[in-house]
């Protein structure tokens, strides 16, 4: 079967990762754009990944939800040649930085030996297969962490930035970052990487800042919060994450590499404090909340942020990162749209039971 159409005209989409929170919201963004494209959702399943997270997404003829790993060669080339697919979104990771720090080993495994595969299987298809090379394209999703650590008055990151990667997580997204490089520079490999701050919205699983809170805040819980609480991160709402990856595919160059912040500055504690203030709010606005969860503090006339316990910092842990998002803006148009207080409330609303 053929597979030589053009990637930036007919795009047929492998999505890794794609029962996660990132790749989930990539996929239900994508389709609602873009319902009649071909897109197969392979994911292996592992604690983070969720197959409810697709649901809705069978209506449409050409999305299919593979359970696999991006390990397993055979099956990933069987897919993209079954479905003739031309591009590859590659979200599949293991993402949360406490656990490379227990057990590093899943790291390596999926995030560099699972993307050099990718690679692997995208090279002899694309590029070695019996008709030469084909039109294609493989997107890499990196992040921010690659970069290290700022100071309180350093310039936020920008691509030019050397990686310095703190954690077993960030360093084995930066291996995959230059297997990537490597694949273009080396074999012509047509590939991009975006390079993204933190995400927030639905689907996040509740090991996570944001949804941790909000679940410890429904529960009355306690909210942890390393150290001083002052660990500075810039936060972007995932759907505008999908936006600037959906503007990459689109239009971004072969061969770059694209950060995506969201020019918005966040210690965590005033991030705590925010989502607590909100919750006091939406529980005192709607009887719902306190019918449905009347052990919580705001349920019982205390306030959400009561609940903070400072815990014992993370080994290592990174005092300040910020995007520098020029690039993609001045040559993809890419640009946030939504505000960070909005889109923290318009999350917790999504736990109304
Ligand atoms: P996630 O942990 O929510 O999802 C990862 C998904 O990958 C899960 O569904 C999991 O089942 C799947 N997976 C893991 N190993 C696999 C394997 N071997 N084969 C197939 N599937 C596998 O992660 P996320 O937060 O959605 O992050 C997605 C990507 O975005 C990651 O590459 C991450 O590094 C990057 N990123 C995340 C953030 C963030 O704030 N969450 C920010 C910047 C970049």
């Amino acid at each position: 079967m053929s597979v030589a159409v053009d990637p930036m005209i007919d795009k047929r989409l492998l999505v890794t990762g794609a029962a996660g929170f990132i790749g989930a919201n990539f996929c239900h963004h994508w389709l609602r754009k873009r319902p009649r494209t071909t897109l197969v959702a392979l994911d292996a399943l592992t604690y983070a990944g969720n197959r409810h997270n697709l649901e809705g997404l069978g209506q449409h003829a050409g999305f299919r939800f593979v359970q696999g790993d991006i390990n397993d060669a055979p099956l990933v080339e069987r897919l993209m040649t079954d479905h003739q697919l031309n591009v590859v979104v590659h979200f599949a990771a293991e993402s949360h930085v406490d656990r490379s720090i227990h057990d590093p080993d899943a790291f390596i495994q999926t995030n560099i030996l699972g993307t050099h595969n990718l690679l692997r299987v995208a090279k002899s298809l694309w590029l070695d297969g019996p008709q030469g090379r084909i039109p294609h394209r493989f997107h890499h999703i990196s992040t921010d962490e690659v970069y290290g650590t700022l100071g309180p008055q350093d310039p936020p990151f920008r691509e030019e930035t050397p990686y310095a990667p703190n954690s077993p997580y960030a360093a084995s997204k930066a291996g995959s970052d230059h297997l990537v490089r490597a694949y273009q520079h080396t074999y012509g490999l047509s590939t991009t990487t975006s390079n993204c701050s933190n995400n927030y919205g639905p689907y996040h699983f509740p090991e996570k800042l944001i949804p941790l809170i909000i679940v410890n805040i429904l529960h009355n819980q306690p909210l942890p919060l390393y150290g001083d609480g002052r660990q500075i991160r810039d936060w972007l709402y995932v759907e505008d994450h999908c936006r600037g990856i959906a503007a990459i595919l689109d239009q971004g160059r072969e061969g770059e590499s694209y950060n995506i912040g969201g020019c918005n500055e966040w210690a965590n504690i005033d991030i705590v404090l925010l989502i607590g203030q909100i919750m006091d709010e939406l529980f005192a606005s709607d009887p719902r909340w306190l019918q449905a969860y009347p052990q919580s503090a705001a349920a019982q006339g205390r306030n959400s942020a009561d609940l903070i316990q400072h815990v014992r910092d993370r080994p290592g842990h990174d005092r300040r990162y910020a995007i520098d998002a020029t690039k993609i803006t001045r040559e993809l148009g890419f640009q946030p749209a939504v505000d960070f207080p909005a889109g923290i409330r318009q999350t917790c609303l999504l736990y109304t039971s």
